[in-house]
């Protein structure tokens, strides 16, 4: 099969991903054999790349992923060979810990992460514990399903996090594959609340208006309002400074990122934390998110906007995706087919 490989870590720019050709994976009991038709491309997998969040090398990246299930290891029952299932973030957790035990498998200090510890899914066949994979409702394309994954997922805890009543005045900062997702569920589930999007990038802003953003704005730009709840999609430190700046006594910033690619700036506690402010991250995912997510996701039509390219152009999507060019979420497609209507 064709994979996508990660050897050394160092900057996307240089091309770090080759790809190579490798056995087809065997699945092992109670695994199953996927062929990956669509891959999601994460901002996770720049901090993998890029040594901050260090992988196991020689690693296959990529936690999105939409295929059909090829063939089954010993003892695998739940799918039958030929069913379209997600593999996500969470490839395997204890399930004896004290965390897992808590239903905070998200915690759990043995956890395996896909395509971090194990191989993920820039390649045409992956296999997964077949407890960590999950149905896809029918309503979504391969590569509408692959952002739900990770970006829609993550977006749906983070949101959580965030408590937000409806009619509290939500912000988030940044707009790409995750928080176009978040918009649309906050949308929905709380209507009488004012939504601010702040972003560096007039696409990013523009498509933050058609999905029903109150108001858009750049970095350093006045919010028109108090902002009761908050989320931080960025990977820039400063944001969470002034993220809590912009808060209203009470307030709660959530931050959606495993790493933020420059350090979080000195914070001041009467300015920032005081007035019962709180700042909460956002550490990975259970399968519960995924599996109360995706039903969700078809049940409110969320629309996920996807620009795919081929297999091939995984180190294109990526350094693009550093940029901060694509419009909302990059998929990668096996087999051939190029972007959107090319
Ligand atoms: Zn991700
Ligand atoms: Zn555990």
């Amino acid at each position: 099969m064709k994979a996508q490989v990660l050897s050394a870590t160092g900057p996307v720019e240089d091309g770090r991903l080759a790809l190579v050709e490798r056995p087809v994976p065997e699945p092992a009991g109670g695994e199953i054999l996927v062929r990956v038709a669509a891959c999601g491309v994460c901002h996770t997998e720049l901090d993998e790349i890029e040594g901050r969040l260090p992988p196991r090398l020689p690693v296959v990246p990529g936690h999105q992923i939409v295929g059909r299930v090829e063939r089954l290891g010993a003892g695998s029952s739940g799918f039958d060979p030929g069913d379209r299932v997600g593999i996500a973030w969470i490839n395997w957790a204890c399930g004896t810990c004290a965390a897992c035990l808590a239903g905070n498998e998200n915690l759990c200090p043995r956890a395996r992460w896909t395509g971090k510890d194990v191989d993920g899914g820039y390649a045409e066949y992956a296999v997964v514990p077949e407890a960590f994979a999950y149905p896809i409702p029918d309503r979504f394309s391969d590569a509408e399903a692959a952002p739900l994954l990770c970006a829609g997922v993550i977006g749906y805890r983070a949101l959580r996090l965030t408590h937000l009543d409806d009619g509290q005045t939500l912000a988030l900062f940044g707009f790409g594959a995750s928080a176009h997702i978040v918009i649309q569920i906050a949308k929905r589930r709380c209507p009488a609340s004012k939504l601010f999007v702040v972003t560096r990038s007039e696409q990013h802003r523009a498509l933050a208006r058609k999905l029903g953003a109150d108001w858009t704005g750049a970095p350093g730009e006045a919010l028109p309002g108090e902002v009761h709840r908050a989320i931080d999609f960025t990977p820039v430190g400063s944001t969470v400074r002034d993220a809590l700046a912009g808060l209203a006594p009470g307030g709660r910033l959530v931050v959606n990122a495993i790493r933020k690619r420059d350090p979080v700036p000195e914070l001041d506690y009467a300015t920032h934390l005081w007035h019962e402010k709180e700042l909460k991250s956002t550490a990975n995912v259970t399968r519960r998110d995924v599996e109360e997510f995706l039903p969700l996701a078809a049940e409110i039509s969320i629309v996920p906007e996807v620009e795919t390219f081929p297999l091939a152009q995984a180190n294109e999507a990526l350094v693009k995706l550093k940029r901060g060019a694509i419009r909302a979420a990059a998929v990668l497609t096996m087999g051939g087919g190029g972007r959107n209507g090319e």
